[in-house]
């Protein structure tokens, strides 16, 4: 298959697609779309086996983003809005739903990954954090936990004109807002249930069918990262050799 030079590189949850211009301009609505690697660790996944299934998971949702995006152009005649940057919705959503499986990545990510500059501000936000936006781990502009950012962060795209300071696109132009590919999620999602204790393919179909993961979501804003913040400094305390021996999450 001849794939252009498409790239889709999500950016704080969002997507940035590189063959657009500057002036809106739709050329490239019908590009086939190649997403971004799978994201590995080969050492930490050794060490955390449940990390390679959500990196595994996280490539096939970035794979059905890819694909929903491409539709969207091509149904809407509108590119994505979503830029480098652009930041409204992690200060604005209120309600960012996120798995087990998720939030320990997020949490090995912030103890183990997060560069040596960010780690002060985020554990001062991540300490302060209170039960309403911003995200606690939108650190300026970026979000600090990128690589393993929630399915909910990575499939909330928008087409057209970048949201509004406050702007619930859901709410305001539901037209806009990505539908995800169904198929896509349903098999991330099976590839994380072994997580769940639920390894058998029969037992899969069926919890996917039941919607067991549904019992399973937190708000992101519900739990508890003042704790988080006292494990990174904790991790921070150590010397390297013991910060491999303890890391564990
Ligand atoms: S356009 Fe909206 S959804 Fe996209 S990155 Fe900006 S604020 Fe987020
Ligand atoms: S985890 Fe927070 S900062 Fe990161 S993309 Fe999601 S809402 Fe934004």
């Amino acid at each position: 298959m001849f794939v252009l030079p498409y790239i889709i590189t999500t950016v704080c949850g969002r997507s940035r697609t590189s063959d657009d211009d500057e002036n809106g301009n739709t050329e490239g609505l019908t590009m086939n779309v190649s997403v971004p690697p799978r994201r590995a660790f080969p050492e930490d996944e050794t060490r955390l086996p449940w990390l390679a299934l959500l990196l595994d998971a996280y490539a096939v949702v970035d794979k059905g983003v890819g694909i929903a995006v491409n539709r969207g152009k091509r149904k809407l005649r509108k590119r994505p809005a979503c830029t480098e940057g652009c930041d409204t919705c992690c200060r604005a959503n209120t309600d960012i739903p996120t798995y087990p499986l998720e939030l320990a990545g997020m949490t090995w990510y912030a103890i183990e990954k997060v560069q040596e500059s960010d780690r002060t501000a985020l554990r001062e936000q991540l300490s302060s954090q209170g039960e309403t936006p911003p995200c606690p781990f939108l650190l300026g502009n970026s979000c600090a936990v990128y690589p393993v950012r929630p399915i909910a962060c990575r499939q909330f795209i928008v087409f057209g004109k970048s949201c509004s300071s406050g702007e619930d696109p859901f709410y305001t132009r539901r037209e806009d807002v990505l539908t995800p590919i169904r198929d896509y999620t349903d098999e991330a999602i099976f590839i994380m249930l072994p997580f769940y204790g639920i390894t058998r393919d029969h037992d899969k179909v069926n919890a996917i069918k039941n919607n067991f993961m549904h019992t399973k979501v937190q708000n992101i804003f519900s739990c508890n990262w003042i704790s988080l913040a006292e494990r990174m400094s904790s991790f921070d305390a150590l010397g390297s050799e013991d910060r491999r021996k303890r890391s564990g999450v």
